[in-house]
C-alpha cells in the first residue's frame, strides 16, 4: 500500500461533510484513490434536520444508503387557516423525498467509509495549496503536508479552496441575517413536510423517523428562523430561543400551537440552533489541480437543496475523474453545476432575507391567492 500522505495517484478530499464523504464513496467504488482531510476531531456532534429531495435520495440510495428518516411525498402549504397541499413531482419509479436528521445520514455515510476502507485524518484544518507540475499539496495550519493527483474543496460555506482560487474576488463566508433553529420531539403523528405562513415567519413541520440507529422511536421535527444579528445569534441560549419561540407562538394556528406545546413539555426535545452564513458563487471552481464542490463551491443558506446539490455535484465531478479530466470536461462541470445551484438557490435565498418576510395580513392573503393560482396551473404537483 502507498504512504497515504505521499501518493501521486489519489484525490485529495477536504472536509468530510456530505459532499466530501459522497464523492469519497463514489470515487472508491470507482477504485479511484482518495483521502479525506478533516477540521473537526471526529464526526458526529450536535444534530438538527433536513430535506433531501428525491434525486438526493437517488445518490443516497446509489451509495447503498437506505432506510433512513421518514419519506415525505407532499408540500402542504397553510397561510394562516387557509391550506394548498401539492405533490411532490419525482421521476417515475424514484423513492420520495425524505426529511432525516444529519445523525442519521452521517452515521450511513460513516458506515460506507469503515466498509470501504476510505482513510479519513481528523484534526486537519487545511491552510494552504501548493499546486505542482505533476501533483498538489495540501497543507494544514501545523504545516503537515498531504500530496496527490487533484484536491477537490467540499470544505463547506467558509471555504479555504474557494478562496485560495479566488483570491481577488470577495467569497468569504457573510452573516445571512438569521439563526436557523429545530426542535426535534418523539411523535408517532405522521406528518408530511408542511409550511406555515405566518405574518412573522415561516414554520417547517413534518415527520423525521429516528434521530439515530439507536433511537426506539420516531420523531417529528419542528423548525424556523429567527432574524437577529450575528453577535445575538452567537450566543443566544436554548432558554432564550423557547421564550421568543413560545412568543412567536401567540400568532401561531391552534393546531401548530398544540404541536409546540407538546413538543415544549417532552423532555426527550432535541433542540438545535446556529447562525446561519452564506457567500457568492465564486468565479473560479477549479484550476488546474483544484476543484470545488457543495457548499464551497455555491454557499447558499437553508431551503435550496444543499445536500442534493452536494451530493450531484460529487456525483458529476468522480465521472469528470473516472472518465479523464480535459479542460472542456472541467469547464462544462463549472456550468452545469453552477446553473443547476443558482436555480435552486437564488429563490430561497432571496425568500429568507430579513426585508423579504411576510409581514402584514395583505402580504400574506397576497402570496395565498399567488399559490393558489400556481397550484391550479401545476395540477397540483410541485417539484422541491
Ligand atoms: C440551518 C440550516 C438548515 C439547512 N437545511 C437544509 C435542508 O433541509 N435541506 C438541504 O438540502 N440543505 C439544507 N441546508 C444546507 C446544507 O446543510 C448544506 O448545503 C450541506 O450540508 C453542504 O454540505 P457540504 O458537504 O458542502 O458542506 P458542510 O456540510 O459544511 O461540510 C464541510 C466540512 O468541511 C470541514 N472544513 C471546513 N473548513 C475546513 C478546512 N480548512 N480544512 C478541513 N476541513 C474543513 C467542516 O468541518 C465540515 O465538516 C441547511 C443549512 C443550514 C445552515
Amino acid at each position: 500500500m502507498k504512504n497515504i500522505t505521499e501518493n501521486k495517484d489519489q484525490i485529495i478530499i477536504v472536509g468530510a461533510g456530505i459532499a466530501g464523504l459522497s464523492l469519497a464513496i463514489q470515487l472508491t467504488e470507482k477504485k479511484i484513490p482518495c483521502i479525506v482531510l478533516e477540521a473537526r476531531k471526529s464526526f458526529g456532534g450536535a444534530t438538527s434536520g433536513v430535506r433531501i429531495s428525491s434525486k438526493g435520495v437517488k445518490i443516497l440510495e446509489k451509495m447503498g444508503i437506505d432506510n433512513i428518516g421518514e419519506p415525505t411525498k407532499k408540500i402542504v402549504m397553510y397561510f394562516a387557516n387557509s391550506k394548498i397541499s401539492f405533490e411532490d413531482k419525482t421521476e417515475p419509479d424514484a423513492s420520495p423525498a425524505i426529511i432525516v436528521t444529519r445523525l442519521a445520514v452521517f452515521e450511513k455515510l460513516r458506515e460506507r467509509i469503515n466498509e470501504l476502507d476510505i482513510p479519513v485524518i481528523y484534526d486537519y484544518a487545511l491552510e494552504n495549496v501548493i499546486e505542482k507540475a505533476d501533483s498538489v499539496v495540501a497543507v494544514s495550519s501545523d504545516g503537515q503536508q498531504i500530496t496527490g493527483k487533484y484536491l477537490v474543496g467540499s470544505d463547506g460555506v467558509g471555504s479555504k479552496v474557494r478562496r485560495l482560487l479566488n483570491p481577488e474576488s470577495k467569497s468569504d463566508k457573510r452573516y445571512a441575517g438569521y439563526l436557523g433553529l429545530g426542535f426535534i420531539f418523539p411523535s408517532s403523528e405522521k406528518i408530511e413536510m408542511s409550511s406555515f405562513n405566518n405574518t412573522d415567519g415561516n414554520i417547517g413541520l413534518g415527520s423525521i423517523g429516528k434521530i439515530d440507529c439507536n433511537d426506539t422511536y420516531k420523531n417529528n421535527f419542528l423548525w424556523m428562523h429567527l432574524h437577529m444579528t450575528e453577535e445575538e445569534a452567537k450566543v443566544i441560549t436554548d432558554k432564550e430561543v423557547y421564550e421568543k419561540v413560545t412568543k412567536k407562538s401567540e400568532n401561531w394556528i391552534p393546531y401548530l400551537q398544540q404541536i409546540f406545546r407538546d413538543c415544549k413539555t417532552n423532555p426527550k426535545t432535541v433542540l438545535y440552533h446556529q447562525p446561519v452564513y452564506n457567500g457568492s458563487i465564486p468565479n473560479k471552481w477549479y484550476s488546474e489541480r483544484l476543484f470545488l464542490i457543495g457548499d464551497a463551491a455555491h454557499p447558499y443558506g437553508p431551503g435550496g437543496q444543499g445536500i442534493s446539490l452536494a451530493m450531484l455535484d460529487a456525483e458529476a465531478l468522480c465521472e469528470l475523474f473516472a472518465n479523464g479530466v480535459t479542460e472542456e470536461k472541467k469547464a462544462n462541470f463549472q456550468t452545469t453545476r453552477a446553473a443547476m445551484a443558482k436555480s435552486k438557490g437564488e429563490s430561497s435565498e432571496e425568500r429568507n432575507k430579513p426585508e423579504n418576510q411576510i409581514v402584514t395580513e395583505e402580504e400574506l392573503l397576497f402570496n395565498y391567492q399567488l399559490m393558489k393560482d400556481f397550484h391550479q396551473k401545476s395540477n397540483g404537483k410541485l417539484e422541491m
